[in-house]
Order: C-alpha cells, then sequence, then structure tokens
C-alpha cells in the first residue's frame, strides 16, 4: 500500500492511526452512501505533446470530499472501492462523464483530445467488457479515439482474461496506456503481447532525473532512455508523468519522450483549465482547485 500511496497516503502512518479493518469499513461505508451523491467529482489534467506543447489529451481523475473527512485521496478510497467492488460502479460514472465532457469540448472547439480513464482489474474481468465500453460510446456518439484506458502492469498480469478484452479495445481505436510503467511485474517476453498504445512512465522515475546525487540522476536518465526505446519497439507513444518544473520538463524532452504531464502544467481541476494549459506554462499553485462535482 505504502508505494501505491505516492505523498497523501503516508498521512495515516504520520499520525500513527493505523490502518485498521474497522476504519476501512467505516470508509466503505462512507463511500457507498457517497456514489451517487455529489461528493463525488472528477479533477482532469493535461497531457502535453512535448513537439508542439499542446495538450493533446487529458487524464481523469476521480476525487472525494465529504463534509467530515474533507479531501480523501484515491489512494486511500480507491483500494476500498475495489476490494468492495463498489469501483465497478463508481468506474462506470467516472468514464461516462469523463467521455460527455470531452466530447463536449472537442465539438465546441474543434478538437480531437483524447480522455484516459482509469480502469481497476475488476472493471476488466466481466464477461464483454470490450463491447459495453464500444457500445457506451456508440450511445453516446463518441468515436473511440476520445477515448483510452489506464491500466497498471499489475492488472495486465491477468493476461488470459485482461489482454483479449484491451486487445479488443485496442481494435476498436480506444487508447490503451499501462500506467507507473517500470513499478509493476512486466517482464520483457510479457511486454511484447501487451496491446499498448501508451507509456507512462511512473513519477518516481522521472523524478529521479533530479536526484541531487549525479550518479543517481544519471541511472534515472539511462532508465527514462530505456523505457522510451521500449515504446518505440512496441509503436506506443511515451509519457512522463510527475514533471514537477521546467528543469524536468526540459530533461523528459531531451531523452525523447513524447508526452509529459504534471504538476508544471498546474494541479489536476476542471477540464476547461487542463485544455488551456500550455507546454510554456509554469503557473502551478500549491493546491488543487476543488474538482468538478456531478
Ligand atoms: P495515476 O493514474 O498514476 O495518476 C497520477 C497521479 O499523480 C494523480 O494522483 C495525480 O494527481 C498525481 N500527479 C500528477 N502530476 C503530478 C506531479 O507533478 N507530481 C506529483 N507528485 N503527483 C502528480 P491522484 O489523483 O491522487 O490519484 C492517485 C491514483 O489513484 C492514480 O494514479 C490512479 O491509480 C488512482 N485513481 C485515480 N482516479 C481513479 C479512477 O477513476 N479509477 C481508478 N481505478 N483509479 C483511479
Ligand atoms: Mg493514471
Ligand atoms: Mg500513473
Ligand atoms: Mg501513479
Amino acid at each position: 500500500r505504502a508505494k501505491a500511496a505516492g505523498g497523501a497516503c503516508f498521512r495515516w502512518f504520520e499520525e500513527g492511526l493505523g490502518d485498521t479493518a474497522r476504519q476501512r469499513l467505516q470508509l466503505a461505508a462512507d463511500l457507498r452512501r457517497a456514489a451517487g451523491s455529489d461528493e463525488l467529482g472528477v479533477a482532469y489534467q493535461p497531457e502535453v505533446d512535448l513537439r508542439t506543447g499542446q495538450a493533446i489529451a487529458v487524464e481523469a481523475l476521480m476525487r472525494w470530499s465529504t463534509p467530515t473527512r474533507g479531501n480523501v485521496p484515491p489512494c486511500e478510497f480507491i483500494p476500498v472501492a475495489e476490494e468492495t467492488g463498489l469501483i465497478v460502479g463508481l468506474g462506470r460514472w467516472i468514464m461516462h462523464d469523463a467521455v460527455v465532457a470531452v466530447a463536449e469540448h472537442n465539438r465546441r472547439t474543434s478538437s480531437d483530445v483524447r480522455m484516459w480513464v482509469n480502469v481497476s482489474a475488476r472493471q476488466l474481468t466481466g464477461p464483454d467488457v470490450a463491447a459495453g465500453i464500444v457500445e457506451l460510446l456508440r450511445e453516446l456518439d463518441v468515436p473511440t479515439r476520445w477515448l483510452g484506458i489506464e491500466v497498471t502492469e499489475s492488472v495486465l498480469a491477468d493476461d488470459e482474461r485482461v489482454l483479449p478484452t484491451l486487445v479488443a479495445l485496442r481494435d476498436a481505436g480506444i487508447g490503451v496506456a499501462v500506467d507507473d510503467f517500470g513499478t509493476g511485474y512486466s517482464s520483457f517476453a510479457r511486454l511484447r503481447d501487451y496491446p499498448v498504445t501508451l507509456l507512462k512512465i511512473d513519477r518516481a522515475f522521472v523524478q529521479g532525473l533530479a536526484d541531487p546525487s549525479p550518479e543517481a540522476a544519471e541511472r534515472a536518465a539511462h532508465i527514462v532512455r530505456a523505457v522510451v526505446a521500449v515504446g518505440r519497439a512496441l509503436g506506443a507513444d511515451v509519457v512522463a508523468e510527475g514533471v514537477e518544473d521546467v528543469e524536468l520538463l526540459r530533461h523528459v524532452r531531451t531523452l525523447g519522450c513524447d508526452l509529459a504531464q504534471g504538476y508544471v502544467f498546474g494541479r489536476p481541476g476542471t477540464l476547461a483549465g487542463a485544455m488551456s494549459a500550455d507546454g510554456h506554462a509554469g503557473q502551478a499553485s500549491g493546491h488543487e482547485a476543488p474538482a468538478g462535482v456531478r
């Protein structure tokens, strides 16, 4: 859990509360109650093309805010949603809303932005998952190229059930991204079989480029170059996650990444805000604006 957590999830440990079963049950009960309410929202973050400086894609990130708990970070509530199965309904909701939002944006501005939605294993292992997603897009009259799904390497590990679904999604024109690439269990042998259109280099490697130790920074650069080469070999674009400042932005561009994502373009926020980001931005404020509610 600590690894998946990133920054915000060390909170519990710092406060010494521990991650007790009772607390998780309470969280699950609150989340079940919140589902379908305006406590849940979506924050959007752009992915910027490093050749043009244009935001060409955007990632949808689930947000949950309650009067008593404040903003609950996804690394706290997503695992609970996965364990309880609530993620299936929540995932359906966020995909629907994110797709409707990007289609509205694209039509209004004559753009061709792709919306990336994070998808958990449980959302991909039911019957006819790919057909269901394609059907949703058809009902909404949204071209498949305006949607992409992000999965982690652990999701890909369930290859017998998940890979055929991902192949079907990709063949339908939907993007398939491997999230947090480099932190999971992929072997080079298995990588070859992934129907992947985008590799997202985990921010640990990206931020390693700024390591105060020159040796550590140089190792990080070698790793980023290697992931870019893997992306080329798979015919996938490569995006650097967690690009927080212009120094890192310059670095990942030099190392051959196609795209960058991170606080350098601003915190996740409204879709309009995300789409007005550009490659020269550096206006990151310290805090995230409240996510748009449903
Ligand atoms: P992720 O998919 O890897 O999303 C990127 C995370 O990095 C987001 O955290 C984002 O706010 C954060 N981030 C973006 N730029 C920067 C940066 O420059 N520096 C740093 N330090 N962090 C940055 P967030 O929103 O807290 O989400 C955490 C994770 O929760 C996501 O990681 C994803 O795995 C999961 N998640 C979020 N929304 C959903 C969802 O709708 N469904 C599912 N299944 N998982 C979700
Ligand atoms: Mg993601
Ligand atoms: Mg990621
Ligand atoms: Mg991540």
